[in-house]
């Protein structure tokens, strides 16, 4: 998270001020950093550069305009999971041809819209989506390009809910039945079968199950390569980002380290994958990255309303809510939270709570924080990914402003929904007027 710093006491973002975008915009606010969101692409771009490759974004991490342009001019393809996020693409003027369609549950609308534009490949997730994207095909007259996803069976060692790689999830087909699978498959007729595609999870900040996963897959993959032709290995995302300070050594502003000890980074990731890949260095790699490039190019400001003191505990209410964030109370995650003006004096154990009426509305709990009153505003970190796009409508609040700073320059990216937006596609029916 190199271009989000303090400057004296003063947070910025580039060459602004946060406090400045909040002036301007209000909060709830995303702010995003387009050097960032490039920097992270190039940084990955350039460790993988001895080996062909084709970079995909996966644009559900943060699928705004302005920042699919961004990253799509930076030379980044893109992983759709559904005919909405490929229909962005386009509208941001993205290539279709560099883009990979996933997810378990492709409808027949999807698939004919994806085979229409001429998208790169289907990573297919079951014999049966294999069967209905080779019946639409047809119907088209169309070859579909086509990858199964493999499942390795390797376990990320991540949280719950963003574990993909073992059989105790819905995800891709087993190890042991890929061979079989593929050798059916090319029986199909219209469908040509491109590639093979695993990931294995979310927020690795280990390289070793990326190892694993890629030791056992390569010898597969060279074999149905040379069997079927296939064009690319695509070893998907998953590449974990640095969310809380102790992970990094010593630094005063963790965020400013250019690679925190020990953590996952693109020159590491490479200088211990591109070796085991030797075998199949004929083929293009892929990379579906999504959490990585955008996770830390984000972060989310938010206003305090009230500071309210219990008998046991300080509570800060701000403006930001689960709606916007849910982050923390979907998978207890830890998001760095800093004042845009940095104070000192005593740190006190807070906790950092929105105004939704459940409990597991909070942002933070028993985390020392400078003292802070009305009117103050925080800065959620590394909220780039699964942030926005995650966010609803819940106890009827309009969804926050995005906006996109680009060295001195800022540009509101999204504006901020209006409460007639909330219910304009609601009607009341005759008979209750
Ligand atoms: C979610 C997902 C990704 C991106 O994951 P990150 O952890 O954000 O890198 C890539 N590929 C597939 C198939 C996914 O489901």
């Amino acid at each position: 998270m190199h271009d989000f710093k303090y400057v004296g006491r003063t947070l910025y973002c580039e060459g602004v001020t946060v406090e400045s975008l909040v002036k301007k915009f209000g909060t709830p606010l995303y702010v995003y950093s387009e050097k960032t969101l490039t920097d992270h692409f190039n940084k990955l771009d350039q460790a993988l550069a001895p080996m062909e490759h084709l970079i995909c974004y996966a644009i559900k991490a943060n699928s705004n305009l302005a920042v699919l342009r961004t990253l799509g001019r930076a030379g980044s393809g893109f992983d759709v999971v559904s005919e909405g996020e490929l229909r962005r693409v386009i509208a941001a003027g993205g290539d279709p041809g560099k883009c990979v369609f996933a997810g378990v549950g492709k409808t027949e609308d999807e698939i004919r819209f994806a085979l229409k534009q001429g998208i790169y490949s289907f990573n297919v997730e079951s014999e049966a989506e294999l069967h209905r994207i080779d019946r639409v095909a047809g119907k088209l007259r169309k070859q579909a390009p086509v990858a199964v996803r493999v499942n390795p069976n390797v376990d990320a060692g991540t949280h719950a809910k963003i574990t993909t790689g073992t059989y105790e999830n819905k995800f891709g087909i087993a190890f042991e039945e890929i061979e079989a699978l593929y050798a059916r498959a090319a029986k199909l007729k219209n469908i040509r079968l491109r590639g093979l595609q695993t990931h294995i999870g979310s927020q690795l900040t280990d390289v070793k199950p990326f190892e694993k996963a890629v030791t056992k897959l390569v010898p597969l993959v060279v074999r149905l390569a040379e069997k079927y032709g296939l064009e690319f290995f695509s070893i998907g995302g998953g590449l974990g980002i640095v969310y809380q300070p102790a992970l990094a050594s010593g630094a005063e502003t963790w965020w400013n380290q250019p690679e925190a000890k020990g953590i996952l980074n693109p020159a590491l990731y490479a200088q211990r994958l591109l070796p085991l890949l030797k075998p199949v260095s004929h083929l293009r790699l892929l990379l579906e990255p999504g959490r990585f490039i955008a996770g830390n190019a984000g972060i989310l400001v938010t206003r305090v309303e009230y500071v309210k003191r219990t008998g046991k505990k300080n509570f800060v209410i701000v403006d930001a809510a689960m709606n916007d964030l849910i982050r923390p109370a979907f998978y207890d995650s830890y998001h760095e939270i800093v004042p845009l003006n940095k104070r000192g004096g005593k740190l006190i154990s807070s906790d950092v709570v929105g105004p939704i009426c459940e409990s597991g509305d909070y942002f933070a709990k028993d985390r020392p924080l400078p003292k802070v009153g009305e009117g103050d505003h925080l800065a959620l970190l590394s909220a780039g990914a699964y942030g926005f796009v995650m966010a609803s409508n819940y106890n009827t609040r309009p969804t926050p402003a995005e906006v996109l700073v680009q060295g001195k320059r800022a540009a509101l990216v999204r504006k901020r929904q209006t409460f007639e937006e909330l219910w304009s596609g609601e009607t009341v029916p005759t008979w209750l007027k």
